[in-house]
């Protein structure tokens, strides 16, 4: 039994799906897979899992396991559905990449889809498991679309032992046909069930005129007039990325002061140093991360929230917003305090708690959020929602793997669910800044992850399964046959002489319908992208393991330095910034090193901020004062733990520990480096295009790859854009302004096969 508080059970009564229990419950008992639609907001994520729970089906050895495509909602639903059923973290637990409260007591467990797909790894049966639900199906993430293709076979093979699994679906649009009429994933059509969602009225107002650019102006001044002219009721705006929210935010608490507002943070501020230093203090002791081997496998790299992407990459994106240099901004209006709250996925957990409870007395609620609060999180007591239409995606080009992040407009589901968080109490109001023309131009569904991006370190990871004709695996929508064959050659590639010039057995080159090589087999018992495992697979002699290591940790954790280009609030903050910039350029050049080192160019400098970072005892402090991302420095010093154990459970001898006052590597080091980076990213090669050669202006000191016709570069706060070598392997390719390799290091030309 559950002993709920009564303000719990108030709520709970409130929300539609609890009329809805017994039909879900006795669907669940007679079927092994059932499909829940339901509303963002009708309670599927919060009270499915306690309807299982209270239906015993924790009760006999085995837990309940929920995906959520990103991690905000895996932690923050735990924590809900803890406090709702009045019971501890150890019992309803949570599970993200690196971090989780999950103990033996566990009985309900949230987790990334990522987390999951690594357990199918390790127990194919996911025996531990009595029910699975994957939540926002909807989404189409990479993973989820896995996840769902593997559970269709695991079902049935745990039928078979006797041991039932159940899988429950859970979407919130009612696109579920890839699922329910795909007979290659299920041969019989699971029960698809609709809840109802007590859903008001919420009227649709489009724009006129569709503003060009300006879209963020657009939502400062719709939400001004809502403010000034409308009845009370919550603020919901929908815009692309965390500075762009951050903007807003500012520039409304300027229209609209409120004092406690601004009161509020700086105590909050302090309040957090106090926490951030308290949780320090408790991380010391542990050192460095245990990792149990038993609970290791493949960790999928980029682990669920491509969102993350998308709201730190706007220095790359190079969207020059200064959003406080609108006119009409000054008249402040003291009269109408707002109180707005920011919403995305990096922000702190105690701070994204804030928009669920209720603002302070007098004031109206508004909360400016990146596409999180589209389905993820609901907040209660929004009557307006102001919606720019846009998204911000990373768009992979299907051949050239080039990546770019887009504000592209979003699809008709999106917009529709977006319209949605208006009506949840009463009847809302949506105010979409674009036309009914632009909107009917939209395209209906946003297409899965799985067909818009690169799958090689998918491809391996699921030949780590024994699963060897991806070509027949049940994709509720299979990737195109060009980004399979993209993979099969990059796989083939990483797998070849390159690896017989470094004294590595070298295998037959192994074709996608075939089993995966021994070699392919080590590269995937390391948690990274095949062509990093290739890099570590290589990195044997001259003691170069504990570098390729912290390299390969940090090139797979996204922004490592701070972003100082941002919008400042005041010329103060302005030539703060700029302070700030010109120090983490300084330093950079320092961690760049000298002769060989420095030609290993950017990874050089990621491995000597790294070492400088842990030589001082990877402090917040030294973080800020060098321009370092404290959050970063931590995820390569987890990742370092736990490639080290990879790597030491294959080569048993290697003796390998994370070493914090690792020295720089020698000259002899510094080379070899440079040429286990070039067999990692050998089809990554860029050649400088000499003087005599120029056709034409765009190619000044350009490079040119294979693959691409446009000229690429060095982007400017490269270390080695001063000397812009003759050829060089970069990590990626990202388009801004013009085409920019990041992760550059040189290659001499006769170490080029
Ligand atoms: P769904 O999964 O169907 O979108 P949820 O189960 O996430 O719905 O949410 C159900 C209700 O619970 C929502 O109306 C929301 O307001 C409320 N809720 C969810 N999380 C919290 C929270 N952390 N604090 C307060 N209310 C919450
Ligand atoms: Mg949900």
């Amino acid at each position: 039994p559950v002993d709920r508080s009564p303000e719990i059970q108030e709520a709970r009564l409130k929300l539609p799906i609890l009329a809805e229990e017994q039909v879900i419950m006795e669907a669940i008992n007679e079927n092994p897979i059932v499909v829940i639609c339901g509303e963002t907001g009708s309670g599927k994520t919060t009270q499915v899992p306690q309807f299982l729970y209270e239906a015993g089906y924790t009760s006999s050895n085995g837990i309940i396991g929920i995906t959520e495509p990103r991690r905000v909602a895996a932690v923050s639903m735990s924590q809900r559905v803890a406090k709702e059923m009045n019971l501890s973290h150890r019992v309803v637990s949570y599970q993200i990449r690196y971090e989780g409260n999950v103990t033996d007591e566990t009985q309900i467990k949230f987790m990334t889809d990522g987390v999951l797909l690594k357990e199918v790894q390790k127990d194919f049966l996911l025996l531990k498991y009595k029910v699975i639900i994957i939540d926002e199906a909807h989404e189409r993430s990479m993973y989820t679309d896995i996840l769902i293709g593997l559970l269709s076979r695991i079902v049935p093979l745990r039928e078979k032992k006797g041991l039932p699994l159940k899988l429950i679906i859970m979407s919130a649009t009612l696109r579920v046909e890839d699922f329910t009429e795909n007979t290659r994933l299920f041969a019989v059509t699971p029960p698809v069930l609709q809840v109802d969602a007590r859903q008001f009225p919420v009227t649709v107002h489009f724009n006129k005129k569709t503003p060009l650019d300006d879209y963020s102006g657009e939502c400062f001044r719709k939400v001004c007039k809502i403010h000034r002219m409308l009845p009370s009721g919550g603020i919901l705006v929908f815009l692309t990325g965390q500075a762009e929210v951050h903007s807003l935010c500012r520039r409304l608490r300027k229209a609209f002061p409120f004092q406690k507002n601004n009161d509020d943070d700086r105590k909050e501020s302090v309040e957090e140093m106090r926490k951030f230093k308290k949780s320090r203090r408790r991380r010391k002791a542990a050192t460095l991360p245990q990792i149990n081997l038993d609970n290791y496998a493949v960790v999928p790299v980029d682990e669920g929230d491509e969102d993350r992407d998308a709201e730190t990459d706007d220095d790359i994106a190079g969207s020059d917003v200064d959003l406080d240099l609108g006119d009409g901004d000054s008249e402040e209006d003291s009269s109408l305090p707002l109180y707005v709250l920011p919403l995305y996925s990096l922000l702190a957990p105690e701070k994204q708690a804030k928009v669920f409870r209720p603002p302070p007395p007098g004031t109206r609620l508004c909360v400016v959020a990146t596409n999180v609060a589209e389905t993820s999180l609901t907040i209660p007591g929004i009557k307006y929602v102001v919606d720019c239409g846009k998204v911000k995606k990373r768009f992979y080009d299907k051949i050239t793997g080039v990546s770019s992040f887009r504000v592209t407009w979003i699809s008709q589901a999106s917009a529709n669910q977006r319209a949605g968080r208006a009506g949840r109490t009463e009847p809302g109001h949506c105010y979409r800044l674009y036309s009914s023309a632009v909107f009917m131009d939209f395209e209906k569904f946003s297409a899965p992850e799985i067909t818009k991006r690169p799958v090689e370190d998918l491809i391996l990871q699921m030949k780590a399964l024994n699963i060897e004709k991806v070509i027949n695996f049940p994709f509720p929508t299979p990737p195109p046959a060009e980004a399979l064959a993209a993979a099969e050659e990059l796989l083939i590639a990483l797998g070849h002489p390159q690896g017989q010039k470094h004294g590595l057995k070298e295998q037959q080159a192994a074709k996608l319908s075939c089993p995966i090589s021994p070699l392919g087999r080590v590269m995937a018992t390391f948690p990274v992208a095949p062509r990093y495992a290739k890099m570590l697979a290589l990195s044997r002699q001259h003691d170069c393991l504990p570098y390729t290591i912290t390299i390969v940790s940090a090139m797979t954790v996204r922004e490592l330095f701070e972003e100082f280009d941002r919008p400042a609030a005041s010329e103060e903050e302005t030539v703060k910034l700029k302070g700030k910039k010109g120090r983490l350029v300084q330093m950079q050049r320092i961690w760049a090193g000298q002769g060989s080192l420095q030609k290993l160019g950017d990874l050089m400098v990621m491995l000597g901020a790294v070492g400088a970072c842990e030589y001082s005892g990877c402090t917040p402090k030294f973080c800020e004062e060098n321009g370092l991302r404290y959050k970063a420095m931590l995820e390569i010093r987890r990742l370092r733990g736990q490639l080290t154990t990879a790597v030491n459970s294959v080569c048993t001898d290697a003796g390998l520990y994370v070493d914090p006052k690792m020295k720089p590597p020698t000259e002899a080091q510094a080379t070899y480096l440079r040429q286990i980076v070039l067999a990692g990213l050998g089809d990554h090669l860029a050649r400088r295009v000499q003087a005599e050669e120029l056709l034409d202006d765009k190619w000044k000191n350009a490079y040119k790859t294979a693959l691409l016709d446009d000229p690429v570069f060095i982007h400017p706060s490269s270390v080695l854009f001063k000397q812009l070598p003759d050829f060089v392997v970069y990590q990626e390719i990202v388009e801004t302004t013009k085409l920019y390799m990041k992760g550059v290091s040189a290659v001499e030309p006769e170490w080029i096969p």
